[in-house]
């Protein structure tokens, strides 16, 4: 049995019907873009999170980046960002001109650490940013009683969490304004890209619904520079079919987690994702950590069960900011997370069977590993490391 970590035929298959007739639909429509399909998607969406205005936008990407406009955030502002997320989310903030300042993660959740960020605000913060990495909620009570306390602006990267609910409301309603990413891989997924900016604030939405299309409301004035960044109508279109099946896969998500959570716990060094009881993640990925990480990965590639690492390259280290602020060892965390994780098959077409096969081999292989190591915890170093367990 071949167990591939992305499945998106599957997915579609699944659906096929009703994607195939969502498509024909605006194929035969003759309107593609800016049309009835996209309107109809951000009134449901916006619905689904509770939340007055969706905008949605080209990718996750630019609707971080046009939050951050539409906030008239740039040169000479710095926005708070995890050490540990997806490259986008500190993009995004250098795109505008302004500086991203990182602050490393928590043990439990792996989202920006609550605790540290007072230390990284200066007269020039103008934001913080905290993503719901992996689809776990961030701590957005206690990080907004300190962006409020600053008088600076909250916004979310709510790109791997849609769905997810923090002390029972939805992530995308917590802050002045969230980005969402409707990259294939994502729990809602187009067939392309796509992203969307939630706000309850209707200057904001409109001043992103300006940005989003050249900065004009009528293709004859242009009142700001804008950007191109449009979702289409047949992306549209295909979010509305798989937004009605959102909350249903992401239980299907849960029920692995449980699965995984329950059958892996308690193997030696293994550290499984943890849960506050204020916080119901959607598990967009399933990300373990192991000093072992390469040697668990090896087997689980030779037994044909695919894995992915969420992130490999801590961003500070990464080419794209080699500009020598963070030399190696300044964000010791980032670089342990980059070491350590491992992100095993997590979507909602996995069956019992595949999940059984993935929590034998990964048992097998943890056990090897410390068996040839020692204790596979002990790894000796020199940076302060994340408490275990
Ligand atoms: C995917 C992702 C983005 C960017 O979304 P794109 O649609 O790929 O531009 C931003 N932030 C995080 C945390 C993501 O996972």
């Amino acid at each position: 049995m071949k167990i591939p970590f992305v499945d998106l035929r599957a997915a579609y298959t699944e659906l096929q019907q009703e994607l195939d007739a969502a498509y024909f639909r605006v194929a035969a429509s003759g309107w593609y873009l800016l049309g009835p399909e996209t309107e109809a998607f951000e009134a449901e969406f916006a619905h689904y999170c509770g939340v007055r205005n969706c905008v949605t936008v080209g990718s996750g990407l630019d609707a971080l980046f046009l939050i951050l406009r539409a906030l008239e955030i740039g040169p000479g502002d710095e926005v708070i960002v995890p050490s540990h997320t997806f490259l986008a989310t500190w993009l995004a903030v250098s795109s505008v001109g302004a500086r991203p300042v990182p602050v490393e993660p928590d043990a439990v959740t792996y989202n920006i650490d609550p605790a540290r960020i007072q230390d990284a605000i200066t007269s020039r913060t103008k934001a913080i940013i905290p993503v719901h990495l992996y689809g776990q909620p961030a701590d957005m009570q206690v990080i907004g009683r300190i962006a409020a306390e600053h008088g600076i602006h909250l916004i979310e990267d709510a790109a791997q969490a849609h769905g997810a609910r923090y002390r029972g409301r939805r992530v995308g309603s917590l802050s002045i304004a969230a980005a969402f990413s409707f990259y294939p891989t994502k729990n809602l997924a187009a067939s392309g890209d796509g992203g969307a900016v939630l706000t309850d604030d209707r200057a904001l939405a409109g001043r992103v619904r300006l940005l989003r299309n050249y900065g004009t409301r009528d293709r004859s004035h242009f009142e700001v520079k804008g950007s191109n960044s449009r979702l289409d109508e047949l992306q549209a279109a295909l979010l509305r079919v798989r937004l009605r099946y959102l909350d249903a896969w992401n239980a299907r998500r849960a029920a692995v987690a449980e699965r995984y959570i329950k059958s892996l716990a308690g193997l030696p060094g293994l550290v499984l994702p943890q849960n506050p009881e204020w916080s119901e993640p959607v598990w967009h990925v399933f990300a373990i950590r192991h000093p072992c990480r390469m040697q668990i990965q090896e087997h689980l590639t030779s037994a044909s069960i695919g894995t992915l690492v969420h992130y490999p390259e801590p961003i500070h280290l990464s080419g794209a900011y080699a500009d020598g602020r963070w030399p190696s060892g300044t964000l010791p965390l980032a670089e342990q997370m980059a070491a350590e994780v491992l992100s095993l098959p997590m979507r909602p077409q996995l069956g019992d069977l595949e999940v059984s096969l993935v929590i034998q081999e990964v048992t097998t292989a943890v056990r090897q590993c410390t068996r040839t190591n020692g204790a596979a915890s002990a790894r000796e170093s020199n940076v302060p490391r994340m408490p275990v367990g």
